[in-house]
């Protein structure tokens, strides 16, 4: 037996054991796809990738993952990256009538297809067609991302809120539906998506919300890809820091004191380039004062 028909009949028994569903055709699967590294897809979005005719791909899924898709898939990019994709409504279209022509139609994006990726809109768009779908949740990058950055998203000493919020609207300024003020807050930890173009912009709303200036501050590019990259700077320099280093994106950026466990939690660096890591980076256990008196035993 060869490798690949070892692996099909390993794989037949796991989609067995766990009782995954057959693809049928005319049918479309919105999966999300996770934030990068292949081995956070989700058994039902491998089990996508093995029976799916075609994948229409969102930009920011990473190229290893499409090529896990069976022999029998074509691809088709399905992104509105750079200006130069096609428009939202070209792309549901192109889905509806993949569909209709009998396709077992994967829809992959980044991440989760719930969380700042169209999927409601998509799905909606499945609905008014009557095309059968599924959803299948991803690993959302501020929550992946975060973990190979060694940043918990909610830690007992420091947050009991985290938030989600989009620095970009469609328009591609900063969002003014977004409660800046509010936010800053009410919560501790603040993990914003598609915001490194106004990250200038975001640090002030942040600044002016009443945290100091100095707050830590993660930016995380291309989060668990062999590309990643994390900076740590503050709210008052985050802005200079993104310039300065040039971090590309797709980028995650992180406000918060979660940012102070970095040292104690980024395994990645610790496995990729030895890192060493600190059991106590919030310095709790501090060595305590030296009594005033001290009781001599003899
Ligand atoms: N549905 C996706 C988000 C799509 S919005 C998800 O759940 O993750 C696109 C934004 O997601 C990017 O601008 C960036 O802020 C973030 N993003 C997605 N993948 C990322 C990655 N691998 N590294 C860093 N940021 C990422």
């Amino acid at each position: 037996m060869n490798r690949s028909s070892a692996a099909q009949v390993e794989w037949a028994g796991v989609k067995h054991a766990a009782g995954l569903p057959a693809f049928e055709r005319g049918w479309v699967w919105l999966v999300g796809a996770g934030p990068g590294d292949p081995g956070l897809l989700t058994l039902h979005a491998f089990n996508a990738l093995n029976q799916a005719d075609v994948v229409l791909y969102d930009a920011l899924v990473d190229e290893s993952i499409l090529g896990l898709a069976g022999p029998q898939a074509s691809y088709v990019y399905g992104g509105k990256r750079s200006g130069d994709g096609a428009t939202q409504q070209e792309i549901t279209d192109q889905m509806i009538a993949l569909a209709r022509a009998g396709k077992r139609v994967l829809r992959l994006k980044g991440g989760d297809p719930f969380v700042f990726g169209r999927g409601g809109e998509e799905a909606l768009a499945l609905v008014a067609a009557h095309i059968p779908f599924r959803i299948v949740p991803g690993v959302t990058s501020g929550i992946g991302g975060l973990a190979y950055a060694g940043i918990p998203a909610t830690h007992r000493d420091i947050n009991h809120v985290v938030s989600f919020v989009t620095g970009h609207m469609a328009g591609g300024d900063v969002p003014d539906t977004v409660n800046w003020r509010a936010l800053g807050e009410a919560s501790p930890v603040i993990v914003i998506y598609m915001g490194l173009k106004h990250i200038g912009r975001i640090a002030v709303e942040i600044i002016a919300a009443g945290r100091s200036p100095d707050e830590p501050v993660a930016i995380i590019s291309n989060a668990t890809t062999a590309k990643q990259l994390v900076i740590e700077t503050t709210l008052a320099r985050a802005e200079s820091d993104a310039s300065a280093s040039g971090i590309p994106g797709p980028a995650l950026i992180v406000v918060g004191e979660a940012v102070r466990l970095r040292p104690g939690l980024d395994w990645l660096s610790a496995a990729l380039h030895g890192r060493k890591l600190e059991a106590d980076p919030l310095r709790k256990s501090r060595p305590r004062k030296k009594p005033a008196r001290t009781l001599s035993v003899s």
